[in-house]
């Protein structure tokens, strides 16, 4: 798809504007920048030195798994298999690149969500989608789902069961896309991909794996609105998405 220089502008906008709401001068003198370098190959993005996974396996995904992957939308679009089905207006099963390198994982649909059976499209999306637009990646580039696909009433957090219940069409999503990293946003599914016992401020930053997959959780943009005038959230969110850049090779 290629974009017009109005969406090239809206982009770089989106990209101007969370850098300098994260206070851009700070951004960590994280590993060096390499000027415009098509991206390296992942073996070597992903120094052996932070015992990271190797990534060259990587297979080329399917035909078969590309109609799996429709296949999951279409059964999400009908489920009952929870009570959440009963309070949506539309379920909504992630949207982006089927084959990305790069997927985030919500908790589950807001408002504006289950209006428009889109993920991250109310405030704390536009947020996220401004970070993405700041990690150098286009929206159509990146797979953006959550834990449930169906909105629990008043945005309460999903019961285990629910989640349970949603599990294989995340877990299948996973499977046939096959991201490179998964970045986890907020604790729900943090608790899920790299549980660990500390709050997110002890667990943000720091690369766990599933089933090979580096995962980085990192706070939930709705966090961030709510505390808009908190610099430091946003730093530290910017911070833990460089270290997805460098992984991606994209810094
Ligand atoms: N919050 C989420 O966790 N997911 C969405 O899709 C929107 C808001
Ligand atoms: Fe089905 Fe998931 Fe919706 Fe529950 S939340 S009804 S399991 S799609």
């Amino acid at each position: 798809m290629k974009k017009s220089a109005a969406d090239i502008r809206e982009d770089l906008k989106a990209h101007v504007e969370f850098l300098s709401e994260a206070g851009a001068g700070f951004v960590a003198r994280g590993p060096e920048r390499k000027p415009a370098a098509p991206r390296p190959p992942a073996a070597a993005a992903a120094a052996p030195a932070c015992g990271l996974p190797s990534l060259a396996g990587r297979r080329a995904q399917t035909g078969a798994e590309k109609k799996a992957l429709e296949e999951i939308d279409r059964q999400v679009l009908v489920c009952t298999l929870c009570d959440l089905h009963k309070f949506r207006t539309h379920a909504v099963p992630g949207e982006g690149n089927r084959s990305a390198e790069l997927m985030f994982i919500g908790e589950g649909p807001g408002r504006d969500e289950d209006a428009q059976g889109r993920p991250f499209v109310g405030r704390a999306g536009q947020l996220l989608r401004k970070i993405i637009a700041a990690m150098t990646f286009r929206e159509d580039e990146v797979y953006i789902t959550n834990m449930v696909k169906c909105r629990p009433p008043e945005n309460r957090v999903p019961h285990q069961e629910e989640m349970e219940a949603c599990q294989p069409y995340l877990i299948g999503q996973i499977e046939l896309i096959r991201p490179r990293v998964i970045v986890t946003l907020g604790r729900t599914p943090t608790d899920y991909f790299a549980p660990g016992r500390e709050g997110m401020t002890a667990r943000r930053g720091r690369f766990g794996d599933y089933r090979g997959i580096p995962v980085m959780p990192t706070f939930h943009p709705s966090y961030l609105v709510r505390n808009e005038g908190n610099r430091e959230l946003k730093r530290m969110v910017w911070e833990d998405m460089q270290k997805v850049m460098v992984l991606l090779g994209r810094k």
